[in-house]
């Protein structure tokens, strides 16, 4: 059996979220690289939202798993190409990386709604950096009318993976600029209310800067084998 550590990745969650003043966030269980067993395991424990980077590994897991992944809730948090739009929104109940125009159309057109809306966060490339995804902030608004148009989308949020730093209270500038990105957002979309960032190594300073659901993977499962 795989080492999971998810009582204690909560309980940790918690504490910042106390310590900080604020509620708790969701926990979205990064999976990618680990086996459909793995995610079986966690899932007996209780968890239920899964993040993975890649439309083909997400439907390989699901059909792994069977009826169990009808049960859980499927986050595509890795970059998705155009021509990926139809299987993510058939395979995801959220897309956190809608960054372009073009990923609105193409999802709003091949979510089947007896489904019901498939949930969207916008990302934001918020250090402007030149090798990452994600919209810029200036971009947010335009992408947020266009996803409010489509009756097949729900928009939530906001989703950053920001510069990763040796220490994460450097990060905290980044968290923080997003932060008053998202409350703009809240302002025109009375509906969102989902901030996705934070990761294992930065979680406690992306909470306590207003995170809602924050994305863990090496904290609940161990290191990812390298590529
Ligand atoms: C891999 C990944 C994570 C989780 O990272 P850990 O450091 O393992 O917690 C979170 N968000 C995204 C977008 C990822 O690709």
């Amino acid at each position: 059996m795989p080492s999971h550590n998810l009582n204690e990745t909560i309980a940790q969650l918690e504490n910042a979220a106390s310590a900080a003043g604020r509620p708790p966030p969701r926990l979205l269980a990064v999976s990618k690289t680990r086996p459909a067993a793995d995610l079986a395991a966690l899932a007996e424990q209780g968890q239920r939202a899964f993040g993975e980077n890649y439309v083909q590994e997400a439907a390989a897991k699901q059909a792994e798993m069977g009826a169990l992944a009808g049960t859980l809730e499927w986050h595509l948090i890795g970059h998705l190409q155009s021509n990926k739009a139809r299987e993510a929104a058939t395979l995801f109940d959220w897309v956190q990386t809608v960054d372009r125009l073009k990923l609105v159309s193409a999802l709003a057109r091949h979510r089947d709604p007896a489904r019901g809306a498939l949930n969207v966060l916008i990302q934001v490339n918020i250090d402007d950096e030149a090798s990452k995804h994600g919209c810029q902030p200036e971009e947010i608004d335009s992408l947020a009318a266009a996803i409010a148009l489509e009756e097949r989308l729900c928009l939530r949020g906001l989703m950053v993976i920001p510069t990763p730093h040796d220490d994460p209270e450097l990060g905290r500038p980044a968290f923080r600029r997003t932060r008053g990105l998202f409350e703009r957002l809240q302002a025109a979309h009375p509906q969102v209310d989902t901030l996705s960032m934070g990761m294992s190594a930065d979680a406690a300073v992306a909470i306590s800067e207003g995170a809602t659901m924050v994305r863990i993977g090496t904290a609940l499962f161990g290191p990812r084998p390298r590529k």
